[in-house]
């Protein structure tokens, strides 16, 4: 969870484009924001105390702060359930520039640990959260060694491989894809 508000900001210094930025990234409709409320009021990440949210983000973004909301953890907190797009009055699709901002975030290499370890993951096994004691697990309680998923499916897992390489994670060289 966030653990301090980020330190004060002098808005006549802030970059210029942080807007711009965000809507090349995918949150085009960012500056339609009327900061309402509805989407926080949505949003499981701010329903788990979580101090930096959709909302906030937003309205930081607009004001042209960034590298002060770069260590923020909460944007990989976003769990893609879309509540907060189906509920903004604007269009303004909040996830989209949560989703936005995390693009910039890879960019700027500002990703938390636990990120890199689950995309390094999702790479090795197809899954984002994976341990090595699963299959004695399953084997425990009758299951099959391996889920039906790209673990049993090795010719998914290349498709899926293929795919992460094409992205900026492949392009930037942000986890070993080979
Ligand atoms: S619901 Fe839409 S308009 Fe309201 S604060 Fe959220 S993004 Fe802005
Ligand atoms: S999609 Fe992300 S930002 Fe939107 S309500 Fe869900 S968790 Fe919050």
């Amino acid at each position: 969870m966030d653990s301090d508000l980020p330190t004060p900001v002098i808005l006549t210094e802030l970059e210029k484009g942080v807007i711009e930025e965000i809507k090349e990234h995918g949150g085009e409709n960012i500056d339609r924001c009327i900061q309402c409320g509805k989407c926080a009021g949505s949003c499981p990440v701010a329903l788990a105390g979580f101090l930096w949210f959709n909302k906030r983000f937003i309205h930081a973004l607009t004001l042209g702060i960034k590298e002060e909301i770069l260590d923020i953890p909460s944007p990989w907190a976003c769990v893609s359930c879309n509540k907060c797009t189906e509920i903004c009055p604007r269009d303004v699709k909040p996830f989209e520039v949560v989703f936005a901002l995390r693009r910039v975030l890879v960019e700027e290499l500002a990703m938390p640990t636990l990120t890199m370890e689950g995309l390094r993951t999702l790479y090795e096994y197809g899954h984002a959260v994976y341990q090595t004691t699963y299959p004695e697990t399953r084997k425990k309680v009758g299951l099959p060694e391996k889920p039906p998923t790209t673990l049993a499916y090795p010719e998914a897992l290349e498709e899926l491989r293929a795919l992460l390489r094409e992205t900026k994670l492949g392009e930037i060289g942000l986890i070993p894809m080979e």
